[in-house]
């Protein structure tokens, strides 16, 4: 006879939704046993829809410098203790043409909100990406900015954007932030985002500090309501310069259950294996692989920076160039029985039944 658990999960495939209480149990009550059922689930309904296929991002993690304050991230304002840096316009254009030469076709500008790069700056970059591959998409992950800045960006060509809502419960959003930052805003953002026509990432930390069940039911109502393109989540991970820097890290097997169930509520949707993920567990971007993701980003800024993006310790690939990461990940992927794509890795909408 079937548990309630494997009834959830079925229920969860066959309606991508359930009522609250039982994603509390589900989250609560999961064995070993049906936490494996769950992950078939997620992978038959993830090949259903992008076959084997992992995407690649290239990741450029292009300033550390940032004028917020997030209590859990490493380089927040208030860290004295890491060393900044800003990669110029002419590098973050050769780590894409670098990119290119290694079979990526989506890159991805990641950094703190750092005023230095004018919305000017940002579309004559992500212009110049589009002109030299116009085959590729870009990513924008560059936090909370206006509606007219969004559109600029859009204008000049930018496809995707990522941005984590990080909690969907504003009591919960008020424990990881300053003041003068707010879920509220953060969520216009999101709907801004999606008005103006980018494919949209959200996403929270699984684990961050005072996060409860009930928080994460509402991130995935939210999520349920938002649509993102891709969603985006990783284990927190304390950073020890950080207000949080003593709390407990995420756990591995909450991640994996999370991604499966986000998989089989949006069979669409477009999960990466985070590297956190990976920082957690030597295998952890496979068993997320294994659990229904299905995009990878590997770092492709140069190694000269990457240790100094300390969003978190002991983050993994600091030290290896772009093409050992991607010969890496190839690797690692094939070990799953999954291929990585060379492809634009778009969203794919499909109808829910
Ligand atoms: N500034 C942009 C933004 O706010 O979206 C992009 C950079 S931000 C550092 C990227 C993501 O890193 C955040 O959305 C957050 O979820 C994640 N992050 C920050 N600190 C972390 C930590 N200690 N553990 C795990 N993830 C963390």
């Amino acid at each position: 006879m079937a548990t309630k658990n494997e009834e959830r999960i079925k229920r969860l495939t066959e309606t991508h939704n359930l009522p609250r209480e039982d994603f509390k149990q589900l989250l609560s009550t999961l064995t070993d046993d049906e936490a494996e059922i769950l992950y078939a689930a997620a992978r038959r309904v993830r090949e259903a829809v992008y076959g084997k296929a992992v995407y690649l991002r290239g990741l450029i993690e292009f300033t550390n410098v940032c004028k917020n304050n997030c209590y859990y991230c490493g380089i927040r304002r208030d860290n004295a203790r890491i060393s900044r840096y800003r990669l110029d316009d002419e590098t973050i254009l050769d780590c894409c043409d670098q990119g290119y030469d290694l079979d990526f076709r989506t890159f991805v500008l990641q950094g703190g909100e750092d005023p230095a790069y004018s919305d000017a700056r940002i579309c004559n970059l992500v212009r110049e990406i589009k002109a030299r591959h116009p085959d590729c998409a870009v990513t924008l992950s560059i936090g909370e900015k206006s509606e007219a800045s969004y559109r600029a960006y859009f204008e000049a060509g930018a496809d995707r954007y990522l941005l984590r809502h990080e909690t969907a419960n504003p009591e919960h959003y008020r424990m990881l932030h300053p003041p003068e930052l707010s879920g509220e805003n953060r969520k216009r953002c999101l709907k801004t985002l999606k008005a103006i026509g980018y494919q949209v990432g959200a996403g929270m930390m699984v684990g961050s500090p005072g996060q409860t069940l009930d928080y994460l039911v509402d991130d995935l109502m939210f999520m349920r309501e938002l649509q993102p393109e891709m969603i985006g989540i990783g284990p927190f991970i304390p950073q020890k310069d950080t207000p949080f820097g003593t709390q407990a890290q995420g756990s591995l097997e909450m991640t994996l259950h999370l991604l499966a169930i986000i998989r089989l509520m949006q069979p669409d949707v477009l999960l990466p294996a985070t590297t956190a993920l990976g920082t957690i567990d030597p295998i952890g971007r496979e068993k997320g692989i294994l659990a229904g993701a299905n995009v990878v980003m590997p770092n492709l800024s140069p190694t000269s920076v990457r240790g100094k993006y300390l969003l978190y310790d002991g983050k993994i690939c600091t030290g290896d160039e772009a093409a050992e990461c991607r010969r890496c990940m190839a690797l690692r992927i094939e070990r799953t029985g999954y291929y990585v794509a060379v492809d634009r890795g778009d969203h794919i909408a499909v109808q829910q039944s």
